[in-house]
């Protein structure tokens, strides 16, 4: 998506090596009009897809997700972080560990917000290992239900994530993939 590389452009800022921050209109400041924008061409990539359910992690793959969740017209749900364990039996988990945080978390979605044999978007803000998209994938093969893609609005590709996702199988879409980046200079895929 054009738009989205030109905001990149403009508004991230590369941190060290492999950090991009867009707190300026994706993460904290929330240039919602935009968001929706992106969310549109999610709608458009997913053309023809049946979605039931929008699915993401906290925190901040929320906004993103909840835009995509209204132009679909289905119900968001986010996976909550520090979750206790499995106690209770009523909880859905998995471990993520955070690309950003360099710690790994339990999340935990309640077992009655995810329906056998829905079909469920996961979207996130970014893409990098993959490791938040294999736990929420994870989660959503615990109540049997399917994946029926994954939506990211910025993919890193030289994190690889990405790709070992759609050799696995999935329908791998970002708005803009990063193929090389410093704090000078900042490439995408063709
Ligand atoms: P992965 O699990 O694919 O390694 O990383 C994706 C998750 O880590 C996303 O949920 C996102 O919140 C966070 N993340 C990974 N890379 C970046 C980045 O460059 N910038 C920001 N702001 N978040 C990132």
């Amino acid at each position: 998506m054009r738009a989205l590389e030109e905001k990149i452009l403009k508004e991230g800022k590369v941190l060290g090596d492999d950090v991009l921050k867009v707190g300026a209109f994706l993460n904290q400041r929330l240039d919602v009009r935009f968001l929706m924008e992106m969310a549109d061409e999610v709608v458009r990539l997913f053309d023809g897809v049946a979605i039931d359910k929008v699915l993401t992690v906290e925190a901040s793959g929320i906004a993103f997700a909840v835009c995509v969740a209204h132009k679909l017209n289905v119900p968001a749900v986010y996976a909550k972080k520090g979750g206790a364990a499995n106690v209770s039996g009523d909880t859905y988990s998995a471990e993520i560990y955070s690309f950003t945080h360099k710690a790994s978390n339990t999340v935990v979605v309640t077992k009655e917000y995810l329906e056998r044999g829905e079909r469920v978007l996961i979207v996130d803000d970014f893409l990098a290992n993959g490791a938040a998209l294999n736990g929420l994938i994870d989660i959503v093969g615990q109540a049997d239900a399917y994946v029926a893609g994954c939506a990211i609005a910025i993919e890193k590709g030289f994190q690889r994530g990405g790709d070992k996702l759609r050799a696995a199988g999935y329908k791998v879409e970002s708005l803009a993939i990063i193929d090389e980046m410093s704090s000078s200079d900042i490439k995408f895929r063709g």
